[in-house]
């Protein structure tokens, strides 16, 4: 079997590096190991243009978020399939700290951004002032939709295959291509989409990764009736009927716990903080995000070894940053179009 290119990983990275390929007329084979808790099958998928306790705006929010839309509207079509939704969502103001950056920051990055509002949720749903902003060209990737339809709609054509391969051992190079003969498979190049994973593969192991482990909860809230995701400290946001996901936990040291009781007192005793009405844990899950030691993602070839890329480190905001990277990194496999100097691979390998 013959390919342009070879991905290895279906998050994510792999699903919009693959389209955006295929856009541009490459036979690309994704390969996955479906394992069923990675990053990006449990990320809430949300989309965010004003973060972190400073109200920063989200890092190239005016380029990333028009070419998300765009693209994932693209995929809808091509899949048949809603992916993704666009509406503001809410972040609540508890301390004199947020209130402040926000009114310095109002009038400059966020001017048009957000809007700050009195009365932003109901008072007889959530404890304390009910004041906060509501944050325009919000939205919502559905991650798992989004894999699961793609992977389904390349199987039925020939560009995806069930395997986990070992990068150092199944991968070889002769004749200027890629051979991977456990799955008979050779290729020109071959793209590492692997997550956190990667920071096993021999190939990048120039790659600094600083990966956090996040843990998410599935709540049954009897009686709320909210469709907007609300941010404060914690987010929130409905996957269907009274089920809402309330995430998400970071811890930067251990990653091979699964979901641990102490991430699940975290998330229930801060959503006890903000919400009046009862609520019952149905779900508790946890992955790896994929962060790297400098907070860019990357994309680009190995500069000694050009058959070899990767995408990587799409952090805490892959919904958002995938689409642009995905098209720029496609462009500049297929147009040899350039790359952005902080994202490239090439530049930030140490040693
Ligand atoms: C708790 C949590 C909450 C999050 N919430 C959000 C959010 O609200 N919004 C947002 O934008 N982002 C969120 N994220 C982050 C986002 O999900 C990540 O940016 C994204 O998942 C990274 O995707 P990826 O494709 O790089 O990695 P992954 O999703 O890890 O994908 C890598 C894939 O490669 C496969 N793989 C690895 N090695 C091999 C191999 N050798 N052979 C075959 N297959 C292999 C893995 O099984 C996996 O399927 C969250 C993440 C977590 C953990």
């Amino acid at each position: 079997l013959e390919f342009d290119t070879l991905i290895i990983g279906q998050g994510i990275a792999g699903t919009t590096l693959a389209w955006a390929l295929r856009w541009r007329g490459q036979r690309v084979l994704v390969v996955d190991r479906e394992e069923a808790a990675t990053s990006s099958r449990v990320a809430a998928g949300l989309i965010t243009p004003v973060t972190g306790p400073r109200l920063v705006k989200a890092w190239r929010w005016d380029e990333l978020r028009p070419a998300a839309e765009q693209f994932y509207l693209r995929v809808e079509s091509e899949l048949g399939s809603p992916i993704a939704d666009w509406r503001p969502s809410v972040r609540l103001l508890e301390t004199d700290s947020e209130r402040t950056y926000l009114s310095k920051r109002l009038p400059g990055e966020l001017n048009g951004l957000v809007v700050p509002r009195d009365d932003i949720i109901r008072r007889d749903w959530f404890h304390g002032g009910c004041a906060g902003i509501e944050m325009k060209g919000a939205g919502r990737l559905h991650v798992s939709r989004y894999l699961t339809k793609s992977r389904e709609r390349w199987a039925s054509e020939g560009g995806y295959l069930a395997a986990s391969l070992d990068p150092g051992k199944d991968i070889e190079f002769a004749g200027g291509q890629v051979h991977a003969p456990r799955i008979n498979v050779t290729a020109a190049r071959v793209i590492f989409c692997d997550g956190a994973g990667a920071g096993g593969n021999p190939w990048l192991s120039r790659l600094r990764f600083n990966p956090a482990r996040g843990e998410i909860l599935t709540v049954q809230i009897p009686g709320l009736d909210e469709d907007r995701a609300i941010h404060a400290g914690l987010w929130m946001t409905r996957e269907s009927g009274d089920r809402y996901r309330v995430g998400a936990t970071y811890d930067w040291q251990d990653f091979n716990s699964g979901p641990t009781q102490k991430g699940k007192d975290e998330l229930v005793g801060r959503l006890k903080t903000i919400l009046k009405l009862p609520f019952e844990v149905v779900d508790h899950v946890s992955a790896v995000r994929p962060i790297l030691h400098q907070l860019p993602p990357v994309i680009g070839l190995l500069p000694h070894e050009p058959r070899i890329g990767a995408f990587n480190g799409l952090g805490s905001k892959g919904s958002l940053q995938a689409p642009f990277f995905g098209e720029q990194f496609a462009s500049h496999l297929v147009e040899d179009k350039p790359i952005d100097c902080e994202v490239d691979l090439a530049k930030r390998l140490v040693g």
